[in-house]
């Protein structure tokens, strides 16, 4: 069973956007706020929030956290609409993007947390490169995420090059 995300054209222009600014060669983040439709095992994305450096605890060229003020923020803002959340970032120097060590060491302190907080609603995570996207989604029970098949934005279908679920089967994330 695959997992898709849908977004308006306006949406993925803004956070193509947002993710790649022109002198900023950081890693940049952001959060979407979605419904989940469970017969189509589809998150649909209703509205967005961009992160800027005042959201983070760091903001380096490969590494970004926030702080904890933001997270908190964000948790109260899908509790209070009753929505999944999507965490998105950017890795502007990798051709073929797969998250990172990092990254899932991150996953596996964050994700059971957030969702504790929302109910255990579906939650996701989106890593973009230039031209391409990945991405993984809790949407059970189960620790292990589920790949990501890909983005319906207007009429296009954007496939996830689905680097980080044989990352993650072959062990190069270390233990689940
Ligand atoms: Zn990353």
């Amino acid at each position: 069973m695959t997992v898709s995300i849908s977004m308006s054209v306006a949406f993925y222009n803004d956070i193509q956007q947002h993710l790649f600014p022109r002198a900023d060669r950081r890693e940049q983040g952001g959060f979407m706020f979605c419904r989940f439709d469970k017969y189509r095992r589809e998150f649909q994305v209703i509205e967005w929030r961009p992160l800027a450096g005042s959201d983070y605890a760091f903001q380096e060229r490969d590494y970004l956290e926030l702080s904890d003020k933001t997270k908190a923020s964000l948790i109260k803002s899908a509790h209070d609409l009753q929505v999944s959340l999507i965490e998105i970032h950017s890795h502007p120097r990798q051709i073929k993007v797969a998250f990172s060590i990092a990254d899932w060491i991150g996953f596996k302190e964050f994700v059971p947390h957030i969702r504790w907080r929302l109910g255990k609603r579906p939650y996701a995570a989106l890593v973009f490169g230039h031209s391409c996207v990945d991405g993984f989604a809790w949407i059970d029970e189960s620790k292990l995420p589920v790949s990501i098949d890909g983005i319906n934005i207007g009429n296009s279908f954007v496939k996830t090059t689905g680097n980080s679920f044989k990352a993650l089967e072959r062990g190069i994330y270390g233990q689940i």
